[in-house]
Parts: structure tokens; C-alpha cells; sequence
């Protein structure tokens, strides 16, 4: 069977910069997929790495599988490409193969209520306040996720205090570190913090190789893995506290899915700013999450992207949009 692969590169702008510990994030941009077949099925995916430099390469490799590979030579070549491209790819193929989708038995789910991605341009009590205010009567449980290292360690300390005092019993907060401390500092913040019910978990507090650190902070709090999951994939099957799982970043969506049926613990779910192609698989991937042992809120940060035909939850309208 002929299978005939398309690209389209797409750009947006999210709708304010997110700063982390690691570097300032404002746009997206990438490749959109369509792999057809010889009886007009079509398969849609995304690749869109947050590194400049790993789009470069994919772009680059996509060249070289041009426009009517074998299903053979994708097959066995996915393993081997940036984990972007191998979700791109993946993703297609999967929906070719009605593996998902309306066309198979496991239709796309949708995502849960999301974490609230606390804007890093302002102060995070100043986004707190109003959304604590309207949410007093509903008593909803909300789960808020505060990204350090864009102030002075001693501002974000009082910053802890001040949301910890503010924040309802019922409501969570994970803090992001993005691999911003060392050793000392992050072993301060977890002796402040281990006893404190209102923190899920800090995520990523050291960088990512430092693999023996992170696992010493752990015996103490919950620690989120998320760039070293990335950077060293075969954690994802042995790191027993949080995993932060970025579906469209990681690779081939098809494993993903393999794990997710089979054990869905302590995996969490997280966009990496997606267009609807990218975003249909993020979601079914929280609604998966959601129906598991440990349900918590993805990570979808609600509003961080424009509202238009690009994060259309329809394929085409996201082709056409692009
Ligand atoms: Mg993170």
C-alpha cells in the first residue's frame, strides 16, 4: 500500500510570554502532517519542538522521507527521530489505522478541568486574588501551577508564604522549577514545604541530569519529573513519584497509549502549546488520566493560546488555518 505524506508549516504567537527558569517562550512553530493512503484515509499530525535547533533537524529529515514513503521505513525508523517528529508521524499513522478516532472504537476524549497556569509577566497573588474571590461560593476544588525562577529566591519565598496563607484548603499548587536550583537551595524549599497538604508536588527542581538529586528530594515530598523524562526516557519506567508527560513532545503517541491502558498512576498530562492536531491527542490523553487511579488536573494552561480555526478540534479547518 502507497502511503503519500504532506507538510504545512504552521506559526502562532501565544497570547503572552511564559518565562521560565530556562529561557522566555512566546511563539510556536512547526510542521503540520497528512499521511493518505491508497483508499483516501487520511492521518493528521503535528511536529513542533519548543528548540529551534531540534526543528531544524526534523525539517531536515522529513526531506529526506519525501513524499511516498514505505509504511516499512517509517516503522522502522520512528525509534530513531526527535521525539516531535516521532509524534507527528506516530499520530498519523495511529489515526490511519483507526486506532483512534471517529472512524475506530476509542473515539477522542475530552480533557478534564485544567490547572491554572499562573501568568509569569505579574504577580501571581494579583491573578490569585479574583479567581479565589469568584470561585468562594462554588468552592470548587482548583489547582493553580506557579512557575519560580523569575524572581530573587528570597521574593519567591515570601511569594510561597503569601499564596499558601491566600490559597483555600481544597485547592492545590504545584510549583515549577524548570531544573532552576541546586542541590541546597531545592532541599530549603522542600523542608519548608514537605509538611504543607496544599502542595501536590514541585516539578522538575533540579536539572535534569541530576538524577540521584532529585531522588533524595523525593524521599521527602512528591517530585514531578518533566525534563528529565525527556532527556532520559527510560525514567519513564522506573521514576515512581509524578511524571509530567508531554505527549507531543515525547515521541510516538502509540506507546503513550499502550501505557496509558495498561497504568495510568501518577502520570500527568501537559500541552506543549499545541495546534488542535497536536491538541486532540493531549486531550484524550488527560480524559485517559482522568478515568485512572490517580485523577489530577492536566497541565492545559487555559488561554495561553489564540482562539481561531488553527486549535480547531477539526483537522482540516487546522490545515486550512495554517
Ligand atoms: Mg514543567
Amino acid at each position: 500500500m502507497s502511503l503519500y505524506l504532506s507538510t504545512k508549516p504552521f506559526y502562532f504567537q501565544l497570547l503572552r510570554p511564559l518565562k521560565t527558569s530556562q529561557g522566555i517562550l512566546e511563539s510556536k512553530s512547526g510542521f503540520l502532517i497528512q499521511i493518505q493512503d491508497d483508499n483516501a484515509h487520511i492521518g493528521w499530525g503535528e511536529v513542533a519542538p519548543i528548540e529551534k535547533s531540534e526543528l531544524k533537524i526534523c525539517e531536515s529529515i522529513l526531506k529526506e522521507i519525501g513524499n511516498s514513503p514505505t509504511r516499512n521505513q517509517l516503522e522502522k525508523d520512528i525509534g530513531s527521530w526527535p521525539g516531535t517528529l516521532g509524534f507527528g508521524i506516530g499520530a498519523a499513522l495511529a489515526e490511519l489505522d483507526c486506532l483512534i478516532g471517529s472512524q475506530s472504537t476509542q473515539e477522542w476524549l475530552p480533557s478534564p478541568k485544567s490547572a491554572i497556569l499562573l501568568p509569569t509577566d505579574k504577580s501571581p497573588i494579583e491573578t490569585l486574588m479574583p479567581i479565589l474571590k469568584s470561585n468562594k461560593n462554588q468552592q470548587q476544588k482548583l489547582t493553580f501551577k506557579w512557575k519560580v525562577g523569575n524572581y530573587s529566591n528570597e521574593i519567591e519565598k515570601k511569594l510561597i508564604h503569601d499564596i499558601l496563607v491566600i490559597l483555600p484548603n481544597e485547592c492545590r499548587l504545584r510549583l515549577d522549577v524548570n531544573g532552576g536550583w541546586q542541590r541546597a537551595q531545592a532541599m530549603d524549599w522542600v523542608n519548608n514545604l514537605y509538611l504543607e497538604p496544599k502542595i501536590e508536588w514541585i516539578e522538575q527542581p533540579l536539572p535534569a541530569n541530576d538524577i540521584a538529586g532529585l531522588q533524595e528530594l523525593s524521599k521527602k515530598m512528591p517530585i514531578a519529573l518533566d525534563e528529565s523524562l525527556l532527556s532520559t526516557p527510560s525514567l519513564r519506567g522506573t521514576w515512581d513519584s509524578w511524571q509530567i508527560r508531554r505527549p507531543t513532545l515525547e515521541g510516538d503517541p502509540r506507546l503513550l497509549l499502550k501505557t496509558m491502558h495498561k497504568d495510568s498512576r501518577y502520570i500527568a498530562i501537559s500541552t506543549s502549546f499545541e495546534t488542535g492536531i497536536g491538541l486532540r491527542w493531549v486531550n484524550h490523553f488527560a480524559g485517559l488520566q482522568a478515568k485512572g487511579a490517580t485523577p489530577t488536573a492536566p497541565g492545559m494552561a487555559p488561554g495561553w493560546c489564540p482562539v481561531d480555526n488553527l486549535f480547531s478540534a477539526n483537522p482540516k479547518l487546522v490545515w486550512k488555518a495554517a
